[in-house]
């Protein structure tokens, strides 16, 4: 039997109602969360993903500021813009579109982000409390697999999970929500032998790598879900992730589509961290001292 689809489209549609509400909750109370993206350059790929990023937001009642610069920015202006946005009480998102020029670190970038502020969470402070199991901001693609496998309705605890890709915005964070999910995970990568043998075992399987054809029909377990994170284009000029999603398809359980999986969701993740840091800022705000 075909593998049924995991419709990140539909999935994100139904989180992104709820986001909606919380945030119209919370303009009433006077606190409309608020996302300030930085656009350094002109690369056509990150332009498209910040025009959808603030179309998101005004669809869903969030207030957006879109900084755009150009490429020659220097490192010393770009931080200034983000200690201003810090100190901007109607922001409560800050995200820097990766990659930055190459002039630009992207670690002191992201490190002078305010912690509360980071809905990427991509900053070391975010890493850490994933890490320890704490509550915080949660990478958003990693955190919408999260949210695609938990609407199969399968139970993670005890499940094998194999993710394919180590990078620290993807692969490493996906691999440690699945294990605060008490799944038991392996990591592959590029310097793994034989990565169809770990695949095979895997009841879930996420593939974050960014080359198409990695995941074979051959790789996967029967009635296995699948995640493909991957963002490909054809020689022909179409989108496609890291799985052949015909001859998977053939074998999986359950499967995300590329488009229409994973990216969508990244999108809602984002959302959903910038409504929860405006709650958080709302509820701080109340404190007193304040
Ligand atoms: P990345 O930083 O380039 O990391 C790729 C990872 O894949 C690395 O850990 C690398 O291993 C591993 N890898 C490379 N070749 C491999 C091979 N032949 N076998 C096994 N592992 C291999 O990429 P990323 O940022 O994690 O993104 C991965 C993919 O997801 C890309 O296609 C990206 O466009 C896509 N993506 C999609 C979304 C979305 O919203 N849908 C969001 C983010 C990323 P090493 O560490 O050993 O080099």
């Amino acid at each position: 039997m075909p593998a049924q689809l995991i419709d990140g489209v539909a999935l994100s549609r139904r989180l992104r109602s709820d986001i909606g509400t919380r945030a119209s909750a919370l303009a009433t109370a006077g606190h409309r969360p608020g996302l300030a993206v930085i656009l350094v350059g002109d690369d056509p790929a990150s332009a498209v993903y910040v025009r959808n990023k603030v179309r998101a937001c005004a669809e869903h009642g969030l207030h957006s500021v879109l900084e755009k610069f150009d490429a020659d920015l220097s490192q010393q202006h770009l931080l200034e813009r983000i200690a201003a946005l810090n100190a901007d009480p109607t922001i409560h998102g800050i995200l820097v579109q990766m990659p930055l020029p190459r002039h630009l670190d992207p670690q002191r970038v992201i490190a002078a982000i305010d912690p509360h502020k980071d809905v990427d969470g991509f900053s070391t402070q975010s890493a850490g409390e994933l890490v320890s199991g704490l509550p915080g901001l949660r990478p958003c693609t990693p955190w919408g697999c999260m949210k695609l496998i938990e609407s199969t309705g399968m139970a993670l605890r005890g499940q094998h999970a194999v993710v394919i890709g180590r990078s620290n915005t993807v692969g490493k964070p996906m691999a440690l929500m699945l294990l605060q999910a008490h799944a038991t995970v392996t990591i592959c990568h590029s310097a793994t032998p034989d990565i169809a043998r770990h695949a095979r075992d895997a009841d879930v399987l996420v593939a974050a790598v960014g080359r198409a054809g990695t995941v074979g029909g051959n790789m996967i377990k029967p009635g296995a879900v699948v995640i493909d994170v991957g963002i490909n284009r054809t020689t022909d000029g179409r989108l496609c992730g890291d799985v052949d999603f015909a001859a998977a398809s053939e074998v999986a359980g359950w499967i995300t589509p590329v488009p229409g999986g994973v990216g969508p969701m990244t999108i809602t993740m984002l959302l959903s961290n910038t409504v929860d840091a405006a709650a958080a800022a709302a509820v701080s705000a109340q404190l007193p001292g304040r």
